[in-house]
């Protein structure tokens, strides 16, 4: 597609999710993919000397895709773990991320994930925050969503107490789309770190690799975090 840069290399289908801000969404006015995870693996691309057709998918799409080798690199915000490391390749971690609550700004009940039991939290499905809720938290009700954006909307409408999810989705969401209906609880909940996902043996991991840690040492990766992130 147009704006994935032609370097001369090859090209590679890149699987990423449909909206996950800020790292994956569709920018209305141009039809791209957007986002910090957009920017780094078209430097990665340009970096290694390959091009990219970038793919739009459900979360649990691109898990699912990766681990049938439908796709050569998936970028998704997508947590390491030692479970999806059995059936996918990731690369060195580029994001520290975790996990966070947000609440209706009205509400006062939910200071913390101690005040949960007996609440309503939603999260998406096939995401690390599913399993925190169910391994963590059993007396909560769990509902969960293929978007997550469904979740913050039944939020804001008052349909659930809670939302847990990614730490850099849940600030970027509260502070930029949730009209001030939202409002952030409590500290991070689980220390997590994305990486680029592979199917196994993957044959472009060390390229992968050696690129990031240039753009890292360069600056490179400094210029998209600042895009994106920067105050
Ligand atoms: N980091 C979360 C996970 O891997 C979800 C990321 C996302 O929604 N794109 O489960």
């Amino acid at each position: 597609s147009s704006g994935d840069g032609d370097s001369g290399g090859e090209t590679y289908t890149v699987a990423t999710d449909n909206n996950f801000v800020p790292f994956e969404f569709l920018d209305e006015e141009t039809g791209e993919m957007e986002g910090f995870d957009m920017d780094l693996i078209r430097a990665i691309a340009d970096e290694a000397g390959f091009n990219v057709k970038i793919e739009a998918m459900k979360f649990d799409g691109v898990v699912t895709g990766m681990q049938q080798g439908k796709y050569d690199i998936g970028i998704a915000g997508m947590t390491i773990t030692e479970e999806r490391a059995e059936t996918i390749d990731f690369s060195d971690p580029y994001y520290d991320a975790g996990l966070m609550l947000a609440v209706h700004s009205d509400n006062t009940d939910i200071e913390s994930e101690d005040d949960l039991a007996g609440k309503t939290v939603a999260t998406r499905s096939g995401t690390t925050s599913e399993t925190y809720l169910q391994d963590n938290h059993p007396d909560a009700e769990v509902e969960t969503f293929p978007g997550i954006v469904e979740a913050y909307m039944d939020l804001q409408a008052g349909r659930v107490d809670a939302v847990m999810y990614d730490v850099p989705n849940v600030q970027y969401y509260v502070a930029n789309d949730s009209e001030e209906e939202l409002k952030t609880v409590g500290g991070i909940l689980q220390g997590e770190q994305y990486g680029i996902a592979f199917p196994q043996d993957s044959e472009i991991v060390d390229d992968v690799n050696e690129a990031l840690a240039t753009l890292i040492e360069n600056g490179g990766y400094d210029d998209v975090y600042e895009e994106w992130f920067g105050e």
